[in-house]
């Protein structure tokens, strides 16, 4: 084995994303869905330190002013983290020998993906532990790569900023974006999970006698994006899962319409759902329309957020 480096802990931050379109092609012979996905990284986020450790350990905790629910979350080895740090030490040659903290301020089974989120932030920092030489065996794009083992959101995470994501969602090109887009998030008591949704998405699809349509970049929201237009984002928002979480959480319906009554200049569930987005046209907007959705009480928690921001840093 070789010697590991003498670095005492890293702390990574990583943010969440919300796709900004989420298209579902047909199911493929793999089972999965082909997807067109326009990935958005957004000013919520959770931290991963690294340190040196006798053996593999997790420590999970909510983030501080940070209601987020961990229960749902292993802190076992089957945290997305711990498998993405026995794979960064399995490609280095070392032992996984590192306790990962975790401090979540990023939705459990929100449907923005938190858990590839940590999953990212633990690929950054064990690799920077045990990868410090002034040429790093690992560059980021293998780091990339090794995350699209661990799951297609992963990539994203580590990438950040604004991104289509092609195939099962890991292909990644980055979007042309300008300036800051202002985000409300209304998280809900009790996640998703992401393969039911998918499947409650094929049952519909089914049960309509409906072929899934291939999926294309939609052109208005690119041009959205790249001219810093907050109303053409809005207006172009669009999930294929969206009826699918509001089937399987029809109270999703009231929150959305709400966002909606009360000024969103864009609403869409995000991902896999429950968390709903919301787009404001300004900071002072954003502020004003997370006042008015707390006080409609159709939501767990608001979260305010802006986007886009980087992927997994080093602190
Ligand atoms: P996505 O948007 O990618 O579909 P999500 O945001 O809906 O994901 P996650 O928060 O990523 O959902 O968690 C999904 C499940 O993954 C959790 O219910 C939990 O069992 C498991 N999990 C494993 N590691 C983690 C982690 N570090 N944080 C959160 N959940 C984790």
């Amino acid at each position: 084995m070789r010697r590991v480096s003498q670095v005492n802990a890293v702390t990574v931050r990583v943010p969440a994303k919300v796709n900004l379109q989420l298209g579902v092609g047909p199911i493929r012979d793999d089972g999965y869905h082909d997807l067109v996905n326009v990935f958005h990284a957004v000013s919520l986020c959770d931290e991963v330190t690294a340190e040196p450790a006798e053996r593999l350990e997790v420590r999970v905790q909510a983030a501080p002013h940070s209601r987020v629910a961990i229960d749902g979350v292993p802190t076992g080895t089957d945290n997305l983290a711990a498998r993405a740090a026995r794979l960064v030490a399995a490609r280095l040659g070392v032992e996984p020998a590192v306790r990962l903290r975790i401090r979540k301020a990023i939705p459990v089974a929100g449907g923005m993906a938190g858990g590839s989120a940590d999953a990212a932030a633990a690929l950054v920092a064990c690799a920077r532990l045990w990868d410090d030489r002034e040429q790093p065996v690992l560059a980021r794009d293998d780091l990339m790569d090794l995350g699209a083992d661990l799951g297609s959101d992963v990539p994203f995470a580590v990438l950040g900023g604004t991104a289509v994501g092609v195939g099962r969602g890991e292909r990644l090109t980055p979007a042309l974006t300008r300036g800051t887009f202002h985000w409300v998030f209304a998280t809900a008591d009790g996640g998703l999970s992401t393969p039911a949704v998918y499947g409650e998405c094929d049952r519909l699809r089914l049960d309509a006698g409906e072929e899934a349509a291939w999926p294309a970049v939609s052109e208005g929201l690119m041009t959205a994006l790249a001219t810093g237009d907050a109303k053409g984002l809005g207006a172009a928002l669009s999930n294929d899962l969206q009826p699918a979480a509001l089937s399987l959480r029809p109270a999703l319906r009231r929150t959305i319409d709400a966002g909606r009554d009360l000024g969103a200049i864009g609403a869409v569930v995000s991902g896999s759902g429950p968390t709903c987005a919301f787009l404001a046209e300004t900071a002072e907007d954003a502020a004003g329309l997370a006042d008015a959705l707390h006080g409609a009480g159709v939501a767990e928690q608001i979260v305010r957020a802006q986007g886009p921001v980087s992927g997994a840093t080093v602190l």
